[in-house]
């Protein structure tokens, strides 16, 4: 899971015909017993995968930071836009790639087709359901960065002034530093997991208040903008109602209880923008790889969370995809 280079070079490596790029520092990483890829996937590989959210969080941090932080002890438009200004160049370069690599390309009209998990692609089918989706995916997604955009501001601002407390020197307490930042990793699945589930019917799709469903209220008036999306792509992932945006980034407001150094917060901020790109793209590796997700928008009440913290699969809601495709293949 997860987009970056690799990911790019194995689309169009599998375009011409070539074998994928030959996993570094995992030789024989099929042949591994289930336990071992478990390790790996939980304790290192979920990591690796968050470099490309890991490295804008840095750039912003080590560019960004320095034209702004200074001036940020009081509101002045000046850097305000600079930071929103990031924040949509990331968006629109990050996401408006992969979205022409897997949508609009010709890596996306070749071998890379038959991994898609549904085959049909919703912005080239004439539905009228599906009229000006991409347009409307866009446009709420911008919302979505730009209300992630407004938190950064506000923190660099609570930061600035002295409001909150922070640490500049991320070396000042290296265990700390680092601890915190692998935390991040699982703190994002988790709190995913329990506002996504909110925002579902808790007992049944028909109930409302009055029947002690507030996630039917929820779902019924804010979340099921997000599941337009049956047949998501890469624009679905922040395709959300705002009051759907402000709950999902609650997962950036960590420094407010206890402090940290602005790469955590930056972190968890890029780390929600930019892992739903690959989470809903639609494909199998070497795309999204995010089949767990795609049911979720596909069957709706199942998959709420991720694989890495499997609430799911405590609850009894998960569906494996492999199943999924042997039983509708029947
Ligand atoms: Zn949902
Ligand atoms: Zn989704």
């Amino acid at each position: 899971m997860g987009i970056g280079i690799r990911g790019i070079i194995n689309i169009i490596r599998l375009h011409y015909g070539q074998q994928k790029l030959p996993a570094l520092l995992l030789h024989n990483y099929d042949e591994w017993p289930q336990w071992k890829k478990l390790c790996y996937k939980n304790l290192i590989g979920c990591h690796v995968s968050r470099m490309l959210e890991f490295n804008v969080a840095l750039i912003c941090w080590l560019f960004l930071f320095p034209k702004t932080f200074s001036e940020a002890k009081e509101w002045q438009l000046c850097w305000v836009l600079k930071v929103i200004l990031f924040n949509l160049t990331c968006e629109f370069t990050i996401c408006g790639f992969w979205h022409w690599l897997t949508y609009e390309s010709i890596y996306s009209k070749g071998k890379f087709k038959e991994k898609k998990f549904n085959p049909i692609n919703p912005y080239e089918c004439h539905d009228k359901k599906n009229e000006h989706l991409l347009e409307h995916e866009i446009l709420i997604s911008t919302l979505g960065w730009l209300h992630s955009a407004m938190i950064q501001c506000t923190m660099m601002w609570l930061w600035a002034s002295g409001r909150v407390p922070y640490y500049a020197d991320f070396w000042k307490y290296p265990l700390y530093s680092i601890f915190l930042l692998l935390l991040i990793t699982y703190w994002r699945q988790f709190h995913f997991y329990w506002s996504h589930r909110v925002i579902h019917p808790w007992w049944n799709i028909n109930y409302g208040l009055k029947d002690g469903d507030i996630g039917a209220v929820f779902y019924r008036y804010f979340h099921s903008l997000h599941h337009k999306s049956y047949n998501p792509g890469p624009w679905s992932g922040l395709s959300m109602h705002p009051i759907e945006h402000f709950i999902y980034y609650t997962c950036t407001y960590f420094p407010l209880l206890f402090s940290c150094h602005p790469l955590h917060f930056l972190y968890a901020k890029f780390h929600a923008d930019i892992s739903p790109i690959g989470g809903h793209d639609g494909y199998a590796d070497p795309g999204g790889d995010s089949s767990f997700h795609y049911l979720h928008h596909a069957k709706f009440n199942c998959n709420y969370g991720s694989t890495l913290i499997n609430f799911d699969q405590l609850f009894g809601t998960y569906v494996d995809y492999n199943d999924y495709k042997k039983l509708y293949s029947k």
